[in-house]
């Protein structure tokens, strides 16, 4: 037996003893046993920062429900606390959480669209909220981006709108009556893209303009009421140029009649005597 593995051997059968030995040992040259131990650690640093790691996660995994319940129990009779805290260490480490989740996601994103799923089913009323702020911030950003998406997924996207249209019926019917204003602009604005003009006004500047008519065609001046009234591209589309912009000044409201005898020529009924 050499000296190391007897000694060693000595120090297991003598536990008591060596720890006392330790101890004052430690209390006379503590100075120097910090010393060694911090040069040791400087030295050694990834090693025993494994060992260190390793250490942990078998302590954890042998305490596991003492910690969980430890944890818990600390989180209800700290919330305040733990709240600053997290907030604090959000603000200082801000660029790095946000680096480290967006690594993550990337990373995991089965598993984060399962999370988030789960998330929203659980929380309908939060997300309510979350999707309104949130749309509201980014409205142009994601205008984009579904463009974009119905851009390169053009098959997908009518494939899902036909099955959606099989599947509720009943309901776009019922959307449809109610909503017959809007709709009709929203086919002409489909109209209008159509022939390369843009519309550059929103439904409200234009429900805002049908108004002003109190239902009454500008040009032959009947009632038809504001239902009635249609869509007139004062220079018809087919005298725009491709890309031409129409705002709400450019379009007026005109009775069904009206408009279609008007055909190609240039009139502005709201400008004329
Ligand atoms: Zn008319």
């Amino acid at each position: 037996m050499s000296k190391k593995e007897y000694l060693k051997k000595w120090r297991e059968n003598n536990k008591e003893r060596v720890r006392g030995y330790d101890k004052k040992y430690y209390e006379r040259d503590k100075e120097k046993v910090r010393k060694k131990k911090l040069e040791y650690y400087y030295k050694n640093k990834d090693k025993v920062k494994d060992k260190r790691n390793i250490y942990a996660k078998k302590y954890y995994k042998k305490n596991k429900d003492k910690i969980l319940k430890y944890q818990k129990k600390y989180g209800k009779n700290n919330k305040e606390k733990l709240k600053k805290y997290r907030e604090k260490y959000y603000h200082k480490n801000k660029n790095k959480i946000k680096r480290y989740n967006k690594d993550y996601s990337k990373k995991n994103k089965g598993k984060v669209k399962e999370i988030i799923k789960k998330w929203r089913k659980k929380n309908p009323k939060k997300i309510k909220g979350y999707d309104k702020k949130y749309y509201e911030k980014n409205k142009k950003k994601i205008a984009e981006k579904s463009k974009n998406y119905r851009k390169n997924n053009r098959k997908k996207v009518l494939q899902r709108g036909k099955k959606y249209r099989i599947n509720n019926k009943e309901k776009i019917r019922e959307y449809r009556q109610k909503n017959r204003k809007l709709i009709s602009l929203i086919e002409q604005k489909r109209r209008a893209r159509k022939m390369k003009v843009i519309h550059d006004f929103s439904t409200k500047e234009w429900v805002a303009k049908l108004q002003a008519t109190n239902g009454v065609c500008p040009n032959c001046q009947q009632f038809v009421g504001i239902d009635k009234l249609t869509l007139d591209h004062i220079k018809p589309i087919s005298k725009a140029k491709n890309g031409e912009i129409y705002t709400i000044d450019d379009v007026q409201p005109l009775c069904k009649s009206c408009n279609s005898s008007k055909k190609d020529k240039v009139i502005d009924y709201a400008n004329t005597d």
